[in-house]
């Protein structure tokens, strides 16, 4: 019918808000377009078939969460530098002359997030990454960008932190790696950002209350869950500025949209509309 369609894939993906978000963009912006949600495959062998079905079906681009980020890299003809860096997509563009576009917003919302709940810039703070799975390495390089003046990455898997510390200081910035044993000695934290997966099992990362700074914020990706045992230990460690992660889903649909329609929608209504939603 010539309406523009645009989809969510992921497994397991009932709970997305995703098409809510599209949906208070498109009505903001005034766009006729449909945005749907895509069931991925069981198995990741099976995830090119299903986007090229939905191209063949008319389909302009795709939002990707997990577990298919890096199955949509690999897929695409052209990937952007960013995606490039991360080794994943969690956006898919498709052309008109039949090519697959990949790009990241995951780091960059994660990072401008960040500093909207912080009310300043990254910039000569000091910054403690959790977490050095897929969504931490997307924010290496904004983070490394933004210039803290301090910034460690913590993971269980040591080897997993030291690749990302590594990763950051070819792209220029000076990044330590630690484990969840050695905080001792690394002081306190302006910015805590959990990055791990543990909030969506209910298990608290095990960060000590001293990595905190009162006066800073405790961020954690995982949204929709209310106050996370990590929130919930930072409240406790008396931090003044605490967030989950709807401002980052918000913020890299934003991305999305433009990338999509030309004009990026304004955020800070739809963030806000989300809370009410999750309430
Ligand atoms: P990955 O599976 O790629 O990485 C998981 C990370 O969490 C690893 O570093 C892992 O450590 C660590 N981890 C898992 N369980 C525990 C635990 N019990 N204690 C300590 N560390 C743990 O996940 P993603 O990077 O894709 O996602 C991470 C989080 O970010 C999720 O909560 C996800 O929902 C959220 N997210 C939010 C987005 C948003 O827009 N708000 C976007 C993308 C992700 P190890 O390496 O040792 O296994």
């Amino acid at each position: 019918d010539g309406i523009d369609r645009y989809a969510v894939i992921g497994r397991p993906i009932r709970h997305t808000v995703s098409p809510l978000v599209h949906g208070l963009f498109a009505e903001q912006t005034g766009q006729a377009m449909t945005y749907e949600v895509i069931e991925g495959p069981s198995s990741s062998s099976e995830f090119a078939a299903v986007v090229r079905a939905f191209i063949v079906d008319g389909g302009k681009g795709m939002n990707v969460t997990a577990p298919f980020k890096a199955d949509a890299f690999s897929l695409a003809d052209e990937v952007s530098e960013r995606a490039w860096l991360s080794g994943a997509a969690n956006t898919l563009t498709f052309t008109a002359d039949g090519r697959i576009h990949a790009d990241t917003y995951d780091g960059l919302a994660l990072c401008r997030d960040i500093e909207v709940n912080l009310g300043q810039s990254l910039a000569g703070r000091r910054l403690l990454l959790l977490g050095a799975g897929g969504a931490a390495r997307a924010a290496i390089a904004p983070f490394v960008a933004a210039g803290p003046a301090e910034f460690v990455v913590a993971n269980r898997t040591l080897s997993k932190a030291a690749e990302l510390a590594e990763l950051g200081g070819r792209l220029g910035g000076t990044v330590r790696a630690c484990g969840y044993d050695s905080f001792d000695g690394l002081g306190s934290f302006d910015v805590v950002v959990n990055a791990t997966s543990a909030s969506l099992t209910g298990e608290l990362p095990p960060v000590p209350m001293r990595s905190f700074d009162p006066a800073g914020l405790a961020y954690d990706l995982a949204y929709g869950r209310g106050l996370t045992p990590f929130l919930h230990h930072a409240q406790a460690a008396g931090v003044a500025h605490l967030a989950d992660g709807a401002g980052m889903l918000v913020e890299q649909a934003a991305d999305a949209f433009a990338r999509w329609r030309g004009l990026r929608p304004r955020t800070e209504t739809v963030i806000a509309e989300l809370a009410a939603h999750s309430n």
